[in-house]
């Protein structure tokens, strides 16, 4: 049969690795998406449902495609002097980047990231026909001013992506890094923080009034744990956010999800009160870890990478076959590991010793 007329530049791309569901009947632990381990309860629950009842009050309507109400939501909770139309809201960060990659990449443009990164970021800009460039962290996964400065000279991409605390690494990112990017860059510099709710650092949006080309994108999948609900947004001046009206196709988020990210917006304090415990597991796990004799790079974030001293996917393939799900995600012999539900982390921390001392 001759092959099917699919883009020549896609023949190779293999789809982004998500969880295997249907190979694993029964896992014990899921430690391998970076997600929050508790779903919402009580009186939180209460409030997402009787929003959720109220939009599909409405569901023959199509959605507010202004989506006022929620970005201002949005601008409230990120602070930093964040402004409703600096926001732009879409179904997980994922599709924002999509969005912004449509407007801003394109065959015969670049984007420049530093590896091993959050491999989506390659992914999106592949999939716009944008050229993905890779720059190598050093040898501790940290990014330094000098290995930045020097990439975007030699590539002078018309996008960089940074990752701030990165992922899989857990790494943050010096502000003297970020300064220098944002100093020599010649077009867009997209800073993904995903994971900043957790970070010591913080959020960098207090930098949007001074960068026109900063870009900064955020995440409800971790620290809300709204990962199933899918909403993600852009910060950026309303000028760089306009073109993205044209690429998002008409009505791109739902009323049910706008409806039930607002609910939990509401709540945000209280939805976000849990992620002390979160730095505390994820400091036990550390020592654990370490006391193992594993190497752990400095996490900021709601992971930890740590070398196995072994071949990573023969241990990721084994834990997986014990129902502990954990990501092979990068550099030869380390794995990626999520900070979940204390039981969860000992069942991880007890099965990789036994593979130790298998
Ligand atoms: N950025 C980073 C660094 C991530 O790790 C992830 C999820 N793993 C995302 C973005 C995408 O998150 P979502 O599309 O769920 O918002």
């Amino acid at each position: 049969m001759p092959a099917l007329p699919v883009r020549d530049d896609l023949r190779t791309v293999r789809p982004y690795n998500t969880r295997p569901f249907s190979s694993l009947v029964d896992p014990v632990a899921l430690l391998n998406n970076n997600e929050s381990p508790r779903p919402p309860e009580g009186r939180h629950l209460e409030v997402l449902r009787s929003a959720a009842s109220l939009a599909l009050a409405t569901a023959n309507r199509y959605p507010d495609t202004d989506l006022g109400t929620l970005r201002a939501a949005l601008a409230r909770y990120t602070g930093h002097g964040v402004r409703a139309e600096m926001v732009w809201p879409g179904n997980g960060s994922n599709e924002v980047l999509l969005h912004l990659l449509l407007a801003y990449g394109g065959p015969g443009r670049t984007a420049l990231g530093f590896g091993p990164t959050y491999s989506m970021h390659e992914q999106i800009a592949t999939i716009t026909g944008t050229r993905w460039i890779s720059a190598d962290r050093g040898p501790d996964f940290g990014l330094t001013r000098e290995a930045a400065a020097t990439a975007v000279e030699r590539h002078r991409p018309d996008i960089i992506f940074l990752c701030a605390p990165n992922n899989p690494t857990g790494t943050p990112l010096d502000r003297a890094t970020l300064d220098v990017v944002l100093r020599t860059a010649p077009g867009l510099v997209v800073l993904d923080e995903a994971y900043v709710e957790f970070s010591a650092i913080g959020s960098r949006a207090g930098l949007l009034a001074e960068h026109p080309r900063l870009v900064i994108s955020r995440t409800m999948s971790k620290a809300f744990g709204f990962a199933g609900i899918r909403v993600g947004f852009l910060l950026a001046s309303p000028d760089v956010l306009a073109p993205l009206r044209i690429v998002a196709l008409p009505y791109h988020l739902s009323t049910l999800t706008a409806a039930v990210a607002l609910a939990a917006l509401e709540q945000a304090d209280e939805l976000l009160a849990h992620i002390p415990s979160v730095l505390a597991e994820r400091q036990r796990m550390r020592d654990a870890l370490v006391g193992a004799g594993h190497a752990v790079a400095p996490s900021d974030a709601n992971f930890l990478l740590f070398d196995t001293g072994a071949d990573s996917s023969a241990v990721a393939a084994w834990l997986a076959r014990q129902g502990v799900l954990v990501r092979d995600v990068g550099p030869a012999g380390w794995l990626r590991v999520s900070v979940g539900h204390p039981d969860e982390n000992d069942i991880f921390l007890k099965t990789l010793a036994e593979f130790s001392s298998k």
